[in-house]
C-alpha cells in the first residue's frame, strides 16, 4: 500500500512511500499554517516540530495530541480567554486537521505533477454518513486541481468557505489517492 485509503492508514502507507514522506516534511517546513490557536511566540514552530515527529513515526496521534497540549499550552496564548479559539478538544482538532492537510496536499501535488488530473476519495471506516464529505466526496473521483485549490485557499490562505473539501472538518478521515 503506497497511498492511504483513510486517515488511520497514513503512517503505515508512508513506511512504503519514502518520497511522499519527504515531500510532506518539506511542506511542513515551508507552508503557512494560519489560525488563532497558533498565534503567539514559538507556537507555530512547536506545531511544525510535532507534525514532523508524527510523520516520522516518533509519536502516535494520541501522543501527538498530548504534545500539542504540552508545547502549545492554552494559557500561553494571546487568545487564552477565547473559548471559540479553544473549544473542547482544540488540540486534537488542530493536530488532526494539520495531519490531514499536509498528507492530502502532498498527494494532490504529486498526482498533478505526474500529469494526472483526477483523484479518488474512498469511503472511510470512521466517516459519519451524514457528513458533507461522506455524501459529496467519498466513493468517487474528483478533479485533483479543484481539491488542491480548495485546500490551499482554506488551510494555507485562511479563507474559509463552504465548498466541500479535503479535509472538510477537523475529524475528517477521508484521503485522496491517485486513480
Ligand atoms: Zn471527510
Amino acid at each position: 500500500m503506497s497511498y492511504a485509503s483513510e486517515f488511520s492508514e497514513i503512517i503505515e502507507c508512508l513506511k512504503n512511500n519514502e518520497s511522499l514522506k519527504v515531500k510532506i516534511l518539506e511542506l511542513i517546513e515551508s507552508e503557512p499554517i494560519p489560525g488563532k490557536v497558533i498565534e503567539g511566540e514559538g507556537r507555530l514552530e512547536a506545531l511544525r516540530i510535532i507534525l514532523a515527529d508524527f510523520f516520522n513515526g516518533k509519536w502516535t496521534v494520541e501522543e501527538s495530541i498530548q504534545e500539542v497540549e504540552f508545547r502549545l499550552p492554552r494559557n500561553y496564548s494571546p487568545h487564552e480567554n477565547n473559548n471559540r479559539v479553544f473549544p473542547q478538544g482544540w488540540a486534537e482538532r488542530l493536530l488532526r486537521t494539520n495531519i490531514s492537510c499536509f498528507y492530502n496536499q502532498a498527494v494532490l501535488m504529486r498526482i498533478i505533477e505526474s500529469g494526472s488530473s483526477e483523484c479518488y476519495v474512498d469511503h472511510s471506516s470512521a466517516e459519519s454518513a451524514d457528513s458533507n464529505c461522506s455524501k459529496n466526496l467519498a466513493g468517487r473521483t474528483h478533479d485533483a486541481s479543484m481539491l488542491l485549490d480548495r485546500l490551499l485557499k482554506a488551510y494555507r490562505e485562511g479563507h474559509w468557505n463552504k465548498d466541500v473539501k479535503i479535509p472538510d472538518h477537523p475529524h475528517c478521515t477521508h484521503t485522496v489517492q491517485p486513480v
